[in-house]
């Protein structure tokens, strides 16, 4: 039996009074795509960010390949975040630094991967989302999809063992977004384990092994998506699928 890449148990975070996120016990096996979709203000974020401790859970556990986050020292939790890359609706790229020097960044200030390493590795992420051609280019020159693209080869550049991704596509013009689930679609396709908050349906019922539809801090329904767009077992679930589809 392999182990979990990430298993929470119980989890549950409150801001003050808002209860936000209530007794979540589920696992995320390698290799899996989970698409995680709701209405708004349900969790989704916030469940995210609890998964690599960017956000301190009230209580309940995280665990990473069999370590509970919620243990560990800053430095512990920092080297197992490493292994988690993450992307977000904005791209969070640093508007001073061309293309190649945003991807190789981490890997030489964190890792101390020397330059040679790091060029050669960020060429190589850069073919993969189909962006070595702008290299030396800085931020403000791309595109919101190009630069979305970039974000992520720079969280692959770390070498991550899972990636989470939070609405990666939502803050993008529409004829960009089919660019990015491209690139995500490729990642599933090689094997990486992967956790996606999204409202792209249709990537939802291709990509995804499994949805976990959230609202009101729950996880309200684990299923595959066949069943889960054809045969919504929570009323919660209908109501927002017939608002969306
Ligand atoms: P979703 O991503 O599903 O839209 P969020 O996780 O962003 O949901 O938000 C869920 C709830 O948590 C909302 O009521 C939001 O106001 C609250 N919330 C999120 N982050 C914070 C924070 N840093 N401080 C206080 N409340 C927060
Ligand atoms: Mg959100």
């Amino acid at each position: 039996m392999t182990k979990p890449v990430i298993e929470v148990k119980d989890l549950a975070k409150s801001f003050g009074d808002n209860v936000v996120l209530k007794d979540i016990t589920e696992k995320v096996e390698p290799g899996q795509v989970i698409v995680v979709i709701g209405p708004s203000g349900g969790g989704k974020s916030t469940f995210l960010r609890c998964l690599n401790l960017l956000e301190t859970p009230t209580s309940g556990q995280v665990a990473f390949e069999g370590q509970d986050l919620t243990t560990l020292d800053t430095k512990s939790v920092n080297a197992l975040r490493e292994k988690m890359g993450m992307v977000f609706q904005g791209f969070n790229l640093f508007p001073n630094m061309t293309v190649l020097e945003n991807i190789k960044l981490a890997p030489m200030k964190v890792k101390h991967t020397d330059d040679a390493t790091a060029t050669k590795t960020a060429h190589e992420l850069l073919q993969r989302v189909g962006l070595d051609d702008h290299a030396d280019a800085f931020p403000s020159s791309l595109s919101g999809g190009q630069a979305q693209r970039v974000a992520i080869a720079r969280a692959l550049a770390m070498n991550p063992e899972v990636m989470l991704f939070d609405e990666p596509t939502s803050a993008l013009d529409p004829e960009m977004v089919g660019e990015v689930l491209n690139v995500m679609q490729e990642l599933a396709k090689d094997g990486m384990t992967m956790v996606v908050v999204t409202h792209e349906m249709g990537f939802a019922k291709s990509v995804a092994d499994r949805i976990w539809f959230m609202a009101d801090g729950y996880i309200q329904e684990n299923n595959t998506p066949d069943e889960f767009f054809a045969n919504p077992q929570t009323e919660r679930a209908q109501d927002f699928l017939s608002k969306i589809l």
